[in-house]
């Protein structure tokens, strides 16, 4: 059993404020996006870290991501619900030396966490929340990995949950959603036509949805990678982070974590410049960035063998802009044949068979290694996202 002791301190939430406008809210009710209409941004929570909480808060506590829970958003403790996800390994390349040079590149490898992928943490803190807020039905519309973490921590929540996910999507993604007792619907169509539909049954229904970015709490749990890359680089960050970007939620609050660490005294100023890597079919994002734009278009969303990267148009796409802008990162298409090809180059040479996603960002930072805008000797981590063993439906075997 957990015993509190003196140093068991609660969430230190204070409220949701919107990043557009300013818009405060009162975190202690339900909340979806800002509520002034001509927003509708996402929220991001806030926490108070002018208390000089010492990170020796972190000495011996369990390793997932719950570790973190003062800036986790569940202010009882025993609304939390946990598979113990986080706290995922760092991972150096060891055998594909030489297309690396004098860099140092790691994986976060993310693979390991309950139902496969890091949706995990962002659904461990969205149901935990809903949870403590005696919220019944959950729902989401989900490329795959979302979907089946929601129905597993649902199950485990005891509480119902409701996915909608694209038709196209390997079976292994949809059996797991009706294995952990998920009401499931096959929609023919993109994420972004699951959403669309689920919108209107869940309004009738009186669901609550975890849409990304369209509730708080996900983006708390994925923001956890953030506290965790840090503290496992001893409070040092790397020069670059390669993310794959769907929805964006874990490239947003990586760099929120980074943003709390700073204010916390935890760490300095130095921020790594992050990289957002999509599929060519949902290019939204890199085309905005090479073009300028705060705001993304909608891209095409056709198939791609990266289900987590078919989104066609994320909802935090001005957040997502903003981040990349500020970290001096940049963005990049990758294709399925080359994700396909990567995938086996580092199942092969590394002994790791990581999700399409993540193979789409070992072949993205070689062209920016070969274009010389990943420089020597800098340190680069690349986040797997997620086992590759959920997507083999998908991947020709030779
Ligand atoms: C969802 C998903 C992504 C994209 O994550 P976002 O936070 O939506 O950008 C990447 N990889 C995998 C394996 C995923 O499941
Ligand atoms: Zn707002």
């Amino acid at each position: 059993m957990n015993t509190p002791t003196e140093t068991e301190t609660d969430s230190l939430l204070i409220n949701l404020t919107c990043p557009e406008c300013g818009k405060v809210h009162d975190a202690a009710i339900v909340n979806t996006v800002c509520t002034n209409e001509d927003c509708k941004s996402t929220l991001f929570a806030q926490y108070d870290l002018s208390t000089g909480i010492s990170k020796d808060i972190l000495n011996g506590r369990p390793a997932t991501m719950w570790r973190y829970k003062e800036f986790l958003p569940v202010m009882d403790q025993k609304y939390i619900v946990t598979l113990g996800e986080g706290f995922t390994p760092i991972i150096p390349i060891e055998n594909l030396k030489s297309f690396i040079g004098d860099n140092e590149v790691f994986w976060k490898d993310e693979s390991g966490n309950p139902t496969g992928s890091f949706k995990a943490r962002g659904i461990s803190a969205a149901v935990s929340k809903a949870k403590e807020l005696g919220i019944e039905a959950i729902a989401t519309p989900t490329a795959g990995n979302a979907g089946g973490a929601l129905a597993a921590y649902a199950a485990r929540a005891g509480v119902k949950a409701i996915v909608y996910m694209p038709k196209q999507t390997p079976q292994v993604f949809k059996d797991e959603c009706r294995l952990y007792g998920a009401e499931l619907l096959e929609v023919d169509g993109n994420i972004s036509d699951c959403g669309k539909l689920i919108n209107e049954h869940a309004l009738l229904n009186g669901w609550f949805q975890v849409s990304t970015l369209k509730e708080p709490y996900r983006l708390e749990g994925k923001k956890t990678m953030g506290y965790e890359i840090a503290e496992q680089f001893n409070w040092q960050l790397p020069d670059v982070i390669f993310y794959p970007t769907g929805g964006g939620t874990g490239l947003i609050g990586i760099w929120k974590a980074f943003d709390e660490m700073e204010q916390l005294g935890w760490i300095g100023s130095k921020r790594p410049r992050m990289v957002a890597v999509q599929s060519q079919s949902c290019d939204g994002i890199v085309s905005a960035f090479n073009a300028g734009q705060r705001v993304s278009e909608f891209a095409d969303g056709g198939f791609t063998i990266a289900n987590g990267l078919r989104v066609p148009k994320p909802y935090a796409d001005k957040q997502i802009l903003k981040v990349l802008r500020e970290s001096n990162g940049t963005a990049l298409t990758i294709s399925d044949a080359e994700m396909s090809q990567a995938l086996k180059e580092i199942a092969r040479h590394e002994g790791m068979l990581i999700a399409p996603e993540g193979a789409a960002l070992w072949q993205a930072y070689k062209k920016l290694k070969a274009s010389n805008w990943v420089k020597p000797g800098e340190q680069v981590l690349l986040i797997n996202t997620g086992s590759g063993y959920k997507y083999l439906e998908n991947i020709v075997v030779e």
